[in-house]
């Protein structure tokens, strides 16, 4: 449907679910809202992500008998924001969280949970299945006489008024400029940078050299249409790529780069050199930063069978039989046809794994103090049972969790640290929420809890 001609009472700036999630909510308070998209499609990184997001206190972690708190979840994100994290936006989060579960629950987006989960973060997580959320909110976005979807229509530039305002959004329609006033304001929801190369490599060089993941056109552009306005810029230096993506080249050459963790099956990881370099067991995180520092920035998952029959269907990143069919391992009935694969140095990889099952077998990773699995518990164990499989991965660059400075209410803050009137700002173009820490599920958390905020505030504005 059309609203008006190229006037409306708020404009959203990218349809991923922070957009979707902000859109409706103004929508619900009587606005004419119009959501805009640079892509042909929606969905942003938003679809591609796993799905889990982090709520506590919900029926749900009520019906499997989880002690949980909103307090808990604050100092949890206190401690993974190592103290940098602005305390004003983890409490934004932990007091909106479960509202909006309930709402995005009400908009028929079913949760499910691990109900095997005994430890943090999956005692949290809410998974709805990729892109789950998203999907079912543009379908109300489709159907809702309040709200205009333009897909294929970017954001270039931000227009104030002469009192300061944010009123207007230049959008690109077949490659000329139109504006759109915005009586109520401007809500930037265009995801990070993890695809914008110039601001990669202007804020975060130490990552130039990952795989570029995450929503095809995430170019950080709200980031610099904010930053022109004079808007302030959180948590930089805090970016970081995640281990464990495909390559592209070797293995899954050709296919979309994807995640994948069969160390945390059981799979040993080694460099170039065919040596090991950490404890398996890390997290991914502080793993992508050790991994950019070996020979290449690149690293190899080693396993045999055991580990394979583990792959777990709920989770994309631990379905390691479906990256099996899809083409993302090598597969080899010896440890040397393996490394041949590889471009690994047989010997030196045997060797590796030989000293490896020893240690296993003796009860003590002697090198990096790997757990030894046992009791069911993940954790390390002979890698001996043909076939063997392998890929080669480098850190991917999924999300940039840094960008602009807002308050709890999303308002976007000059570098002075006062709002700018009438731009507000929800999900991963945010930044100063998670600090020098990510904890998992926060990030798609973020994007609704945060997109509801915006979306409410933008009316009251
Ligand atoms: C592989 C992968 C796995 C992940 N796993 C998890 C996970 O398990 N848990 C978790 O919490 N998080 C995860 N994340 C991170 C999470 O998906 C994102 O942080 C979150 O989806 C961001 O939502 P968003 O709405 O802010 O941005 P996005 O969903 O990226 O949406 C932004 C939208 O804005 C559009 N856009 C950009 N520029 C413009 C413009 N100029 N004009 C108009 N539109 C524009 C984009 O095209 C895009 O559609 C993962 C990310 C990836 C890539």
């Amino acid at each position: 449907m059309t609203v008006g001609a190229d006037t409306t009472d708020v404009v959203v700036v990218g349809a991923g679910l922070a957009g979707h999630v902000a859109a409706l909510t103004a929508a619900e308070a009587g606005m004419r809202v119009l959501l805009l998209e640079k892509g042909d499609d929606y969905g942003g990184s938003s679809v591609i992500a796993g799905g889990g997001l982090i709520f506590v206190g919900t029926d749900l972690q009520k019906a499997n008998g989880i002690d949980d708190s909103p307090e808990k979840l604050r100092d949890t994100l206190v401690t993974s924001g190592g103290g940098v994290a602005r305390e004003e936006l983890i409490g934004a989060y932990v007091d909106g969280q479960l509202e909006t579960y309930e709402w995005l629950s009400a908009q028929g987006i079913a949760f499910s949970m691990d109900e095997s989960a005994t430890t943090e973060p999956f005692t949290r997580v809410h998974f709805t299945g990729t892109g789950v959320a998203t999907h079912r909110l543009h379908q109300l976005v489709e159907e809702h006489a309040q709200v205009e979807y333009r897909a294929a229509t970017p954001a270039v530039a931000l227009g104030r008024d002469d009192d300061g305002r944010v009123t207007r959004v230049a959008v690109l329609v077949d490659g000329e400029v139109r504006w759109w006033s915005a009586t109520r304001g401007v809500v930037l929801t265009s995801g990070g940078f993890s695809r914008g190369l110039e601001l990669v490599r202007t804020f975060t060089p130490q990552w130039t050299d990952t795989v570029q993941m995450g929503g095809a056109h995430n170019t950080g552009d709200g980031i610099t249409m904010g930053w022109s306005l004079g808007a302030g810029v959180a948590d930089m230096p805090y970016v970081a790529a995640t281990f464990g993506a495909t390559c592209g080249d070797g293995t899954g050459e050709g296919r979309e780069p994807m995640l994948l963790y069969p160390n945390y099956k059981g799979a040993v990881i080694v460099n170039r050199d065919a040596e090991r370099f950490a404890n398996e067991e890390m997290r991914y995180k502080e793993m992508g930063r050790l991994c950019i520092d070996q020979p290449g920035a690149v690293a190899f998952e080693v396993f045999d069978q055991p580990v394979l029959e583990r792959s777990e269907e709920l989770a994309a990143p631990l379905d390691l039989k479906a990256a099996l069919r899809n083409g993302y391992f090598e597969q080899a009935d010896t440890l040397d046809e393996l490394a041949d694969a590889l471009g690994l140095d047989p010997v030196a990889l045997t060797r590796t794994i030989e000293r490896y099952n020893q240690d296993v077998r003796a009860g003590e990773d002697t090198a990096f103090g790997r757990p030894i699995a046992a009791d069911g518990k993940p954790g390390a164990a002979p890698i001996e049972t043909p076939p063997f499989y392998g890929y080669r991965t480098r850190p991917g660059l999924t999300s940039t969790f840094a960008g602009l400075t807002v308050d709890a209410a999303m308002r976007v803050l000059d570098v002075y640290g006062a709002p700018i009137p009438g731009l507000h700002a929800a999900g991963e173009v945010v930044g100063g929420f998670h600090g020098s820490g990510y904890y998992s599920g926060t990030a798609l958390g973020k994007a609704a809890v945060f997109g509801r905020i915006a979306g409410r505030a933008v009316v009251g504005d």
